[in-house]
């Protein structure tokens, strides 16, 4: 009963078999291996940019700070979800990268920003007196953080909002297959299209080691060569490139990342449906994430039995009333079971 993240999933047959062949020989160090090319060519046509610019780095968390870095300067803010991965559990990460720019909350509702919220905050934003940051960059992350869904639509709208006020749109991915096949729009639909200049692709979360890209689109930008830069000087260039390269090749390959994130999504879907009645879902489920209150006694008997999940939001507890409502997030992977959904409410069941 793995319900606490997806990163407690393993790899599927596919990403170690490429492992095992890239074992193999020989290959140039540093992302000069014949793999990379493959996977730049792959995600240049996924997404029908040709132009495209990708670095792979083994954390989300330098993805999203290293792209950011690149957008915004160190005198800028950067506008995000006041929930945003980035402002909550990045240990100053993206603070650190960018030489200090400032995260900006913005409110909203089931984990998003809408264009309203993001145009007041820009018209306080201060532009161009010198006490105040600059505004710099707007960061999105779909999946959001509450596991609902920004549809192309959405992103567009508030693209078209930073745009306006001259700023660079990022987009944290963690989770974006599941949003995309979710969604079932094109993954250019849900990015550039949309407006969105830099996405972090999240391969670990869905079936890889510990993969994610950073897809630069806009090629006017240039940006490429300061992003390489700044991955090496922040220690993320990996030597022995090409076992990277080898798992997000095989990830890509087939769809395979399309449909390790339907199986995913699947699942939340399946739990979703035999929760119903029994608990109260606290947003509207866009992926392979839930949230969801029952009472304290039901927590006990699930971790008595041993599931596995994290309470939500931090700070929770289960000392107290057997009856009182205690809020979780329960996260399905590719490979979640339906036994271990059944195991889930048989243990809930028995409170
Ligand atoms: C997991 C996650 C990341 C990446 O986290 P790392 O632990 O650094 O790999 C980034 N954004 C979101 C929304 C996430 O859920």
């Amino acid at each position: 009963m793995y319900f606490a993240s997806d990163n407690t999933s393993g790899m599927p047959a596919q990403v170690l078999d490429a492992l095992g062949q890239a074992n193999d020989g020989y290959a140039p160090g540093y992302g000069a291996d014949a793999l990379m090319d493959g996977v730049r060519a792959r995600i240049r046509a996924v997404f029908e940019a040709p132009e495209a610019e990708v670095f792979l780095v083994t954390t989300g968390t330098a993805a999203n700070a290293l792209a950011l870095a690149t957008l915004c300067p160190p005198w800028g803010a950067i506008y995000g979800h006041s929930l945003a991965h980035i402002a909550v559990d990045e240990c100053g990460a993206p603070e650190f990268f960018t030489a200090g720019a400032k995260l900006v909350a913005v409110a909203g509702e089931n984990g998003k920003i809408t264009p309203e919220a993001l145009g007041e905050v820009l018209a306080q934003a201060g532009r161009g007196v010198v006490h105040h940051v600059q505004p710099g960059a707007l960061s999105l992350t779909n999946l959001t953080e509450c596991g609902t869904r920004y549809s192309p639509d959405e992103i567009a709208a508030l693209s078209a909002r930073a745009h306006a006020h001259g700023l660079p749109v990022h987009l944290d991915g963690a989770r974006f297959a599941n949003a995309l096949v979710a969604e079932g729009c094109t993954p250019a639909q849900m990015t550039w299209r949309a407006g969105v200049d830099a996405l972090s692709l999240g391969g670990t979360k869905n079936g890889l080691m510990g993969v994610e890209a950073v897809v630069l689109f806009d090629p006017a930008r240039a940006k490429g060569w300061e992003l390489q830069l700044r991955r090496k000087r922040a220690g993320h260039l990996w030597s022995k490139h090409r076992y990277l390269s080898a798992q997000m090749g095989a990830w890509l390959e087939d769809d395979l990342w399309l449909d390790l994130a339907r199986r995913a999504n699947a699942m939340a879907a399946r739990l979703e449906s035999a929760l119903a009645g029994r608990a109260e879902l606290l947003f509207p489920r866009g992926g392979n994430m839930l949230f969801a209150r029952w009472p304290r006694g039901q927590h006990r008997s699930l971790q008595a039995a041993g599931a596995q999940y994290y309470l939500w939001p931090d700070g929770q507890n289960l000392e107290g009333p057997e009856t009182e409502e205690v809020s979780a997030r329960l996260v399905c992977s590719w490979n979640t079971t339906e036994a271990h959904i059944s195991q889930f409410l048989a243990a809930m069941g028995q409170a």
